[in-house]
């Protein structure tokens, strides 16, 4: 399966903004802007706006909802959590999991993240795994250490079959939320390793289906360069999802005939 028949994804990422009002409002005002047939938009609103952004999104089939974050855990004495069956129930249909912002905050371990992953594909969730270097690994040449390391920590125990679907999000820590994107051929080439290393773990057919994403820092003005890039199959972003305006630009990308 080549890039063509992995159809692009771009995740909009809004953290602990937004209230449930505003939230439905961006899916009303987005969904008409989205000029790209062929492009599945994952939006990721807050616990508290996931069932009614849901809702909301119900007309429109290029739309996703999902969450942020699900504990890994079934259900159970877990205060202040929420179990990957509740976000289904509230209308997820994907979780982002091992963010490097939960990972710092929130001490989760690689361990933590795979136990999620596990949970998560159970409850018949998409997993968009995130993964990426610290700005000093990077600089000692590490990343490609790192990320195989996290890649196969997080997937550990899980077969190409159980994690058919699966997202992974490279995302360098340094990129994120700070103006500086990774370049385009750097995003290439992380991909194009995690490429092979899921080609190594299992197999060619299921890790070329598997879709790659990057986020950091993108903007409508990086976009399309990093879309260019041959195993950039999507994108995350964070910042530059909360306004409809910015999303929108990012959202319809063109790739025409490169
Ligand atoms: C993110 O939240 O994962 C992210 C990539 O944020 P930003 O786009 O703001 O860098």
């Amino acid at each position: 399966m080549d890039r063509l028949q992995r159809k692009p994804i771009i995740v909009a990422n809004w953290k602990m903004h937004k209230s449930i009002a505003s939230s439905i409002e961006f899916v009303h005002a987005l969904a008409p802007k989205i000029t790209v047939p062929s492009t599945q938009v994952f939006i990721a609103p807050s616990f508290t706006a996931l069932h009614a952004v849901a809702a909301a999104a119900k007309p429109y089939p290029a739309i996703t909802v999902g969450a942020q974050n699900m504990y890994a855990a079934a259900e159970g004495a877990y205060t202040g959590e929420v179990s990957g069956i509740q976000l289904v129930d509230a209308g997820a249909q994907f979780v982002i999991l091992g963010h490097s912002e939960r990972r710092k905050l929130c001490k989760e371990t690689d361990q933590f993240i795979n136990e999620k992953v596990k949970i998560a594909l159970l409850s018949k969730l998409i997993p968009i795994l995130c993964v990426g270097e610290s700005f000093d690994e990077r600089k000692a040449g590490k990343s490609e250490e790192v990320v195989g390391e996290q890649l196969k920590k997080c997937l550990n125990d899980i077969t190409s079959v159980q994690g058919r679907g699966t997202i992974i999000a490279y995302e360098p820590v340094w990129a994120i939320g700070t103006n500086c994107a990774a370049t385009p051929p750097m995003v290439q080439e992380m991909h194009q390793f995690c490429r092979d290393w899921l080609i190594r773990h299992w197999g060619d057919e299921a890790a070329n289906k598997v879709h790659l994403i990057y986020g950091g820092s993108v903007k409508p003005d990086n976009a399309l360069s990093l879309m260019q890039q041959k195993d950039v199959d999507g994108l995350l972003v964070g910042g530059a999802s909360l306004a409809v305006e910015s999303f929108s630009e990012i959202v319809n990308f063109d790739l025409g005939e490169t």
